[in-house]
């Protein structure tokens, strides 16, 4: 169980309300959990591209979250701890992470 610290306070509070409303946890849902994740950013990028109000994208960006929450929780993940590692490790990078074509 992962320390209910930063992010996974979040993560737990995301997993109770699923669980609560009836959505599946189960580990044999993994790729539609994560086709879920992939339609709230497009539901973002739609919303974004018709120019309906930042408050909608931002909207539909906290669903992406919130079902990036979910699944981590579904796969028992530390997500505090991982935030925390990638962050350091993207600290590390250089300047635009060397890309040359990337945004
Ligand atoms: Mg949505």
């Amino acid at each position: 169980m992962a320390e209910p610290v930063g992010l996974n306070k979040e993560m737990v509070e995301v997993r109770t309300l699923c669980d609560a409303k009836g959505f599946s946890s189960d580990m044999g849902e993994i790729w539609q959990k994560l086709a879920l994740i992939h339609t709230e950013v497009s539901e973002a990028t739609d919303a974004y591209k018709k120019g309906e109000p930042l408050e909608k994208v931002g909207e539909e960006l906290i669903d992406a979250v919130i079902r990036i929450l979910h699944l981590l929780s579904v796969l028992n993940l530390d997500a505090e701890a991982l935030y925390q590692a990638k962050m350091a490790k993207n600290w590390a990078r250089p300047y635009k992470y060397n890309t040359v074509r990337g945004g």
